[in-house]
């Protein structure tokens, strides 16, 4: 069974500059049907039609809320009685925050673990059973360079924490799954230009930041989508348990 009859769910796929985005969009023009998984409805819906008219495939886009289980267990109901087999799940949805840990509360971090954690874990959880029975899965997380380097770029402790949880969690993983043909990588972007700093990383910060970048520039989310679609083909069946870095060479280990 190809990608063509099988379809990627992308989590966090509605923001219009975002990576998610980018990445159903990449993965249609790879012959992947997608359902596109995000809190804000319209934004789902209007990227997944988006996609079905400029690549051809199968788009569903549905509201969905990662911290929620219910919502993430009605989203995959609709996904299975309307889409193709679920193949591949990239965890994307995440938030950040630049509070300093001196200044950081419970609450604040509580919620950034539960999107960018708890979050990964509801959706996974649910659709990894699937995958295992049907002999075929590639699972990609979005972490961060946040999480290797210690943060330095926008996150707080917080972020780089969550986002060095999801690694762990994609490695081991990665290891209970491999013997289903399940794959589960991770990929850690630099500085890519979305919204999810809010405005907030601009001026000498953010010109500070560029100027330890090799390559001269920052990030793009077709750099990050390519990468994520090159671990779903079928053909990546032998890369598990990874990390790539996609960082224009910020961050070089
Ligand atoms: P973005 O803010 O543009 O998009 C994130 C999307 O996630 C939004 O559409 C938002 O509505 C959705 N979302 C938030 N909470 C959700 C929830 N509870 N349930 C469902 N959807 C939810 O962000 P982006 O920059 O495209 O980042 C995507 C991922 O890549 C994140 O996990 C982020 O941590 C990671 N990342 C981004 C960068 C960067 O520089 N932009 C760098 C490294 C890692």
């Amino acid at each position: 069974m190809s990608v063509t009859a099988k379809t990627a769910i992308v989590t966090g796929a509605a923001s219009r500059r975002g990576i998610g985005r980018a990445t159903a969009h990449t993965l249609a023009g790879a012959g992947w049907n997608v359902a596109v998984l995000d809190l804000d409805e319209v934004g789902a819906k209007s990227a997944a039609e988006e996609i079905a008219a400029d690549h051809g495939v199968h788009a569903l886009g549905l509201g969905c809320d990662v911290t929620d289980d219910t919502s993430v267990a009605a989203a995959l109901d609709t996904i299975t009685a309307n889409a193709h087999p679920i193949g591949a799940l990239v965890n994307n949805a995440g938030i950040t925050s630049p509070t300093p840990f001196l200044e950081v509360d419970g609450a604040e971090w509580d919620r950034i673990f539960a999107v960018n954690v708890r979050g990964a874990y509801n959706i996974t959880h649910a659709v990894a059973p699937g995958m295992a029975e049907r002999g075929f899965g590639r699972i990609v997380f979005l972490s961060s360079v946040s999480a290797e380097r210690g943060g330095g770029v926008f996150g707080g402790v917080a972020y780089s924490a969550a986002k060095a949880a999801q690694l762990g969690f994609a490695r081991a993983l990665a290891r209970e799954l491999g013997p289903h043909g399940v794959t589960v990588n991770s990929v850690a972007p630099g500085l890519i230009d979305t919204d999810i700093t809010g405005g907030l990383l601009e001026g000498e910060r953010k010109a500070a930041l560029l100027a330890g970048i090799p390559v001269g520039r920052n990030g793009r989310t077709a750099d990050v989508a390519d990468l994520i679609t090159y671990l779903c083909r079928e053909e990546s069946s032998y890369i598990t348990g990874a990390t790539y870095d996609v960082n224009g060479g910020s961050h070089i280990h």
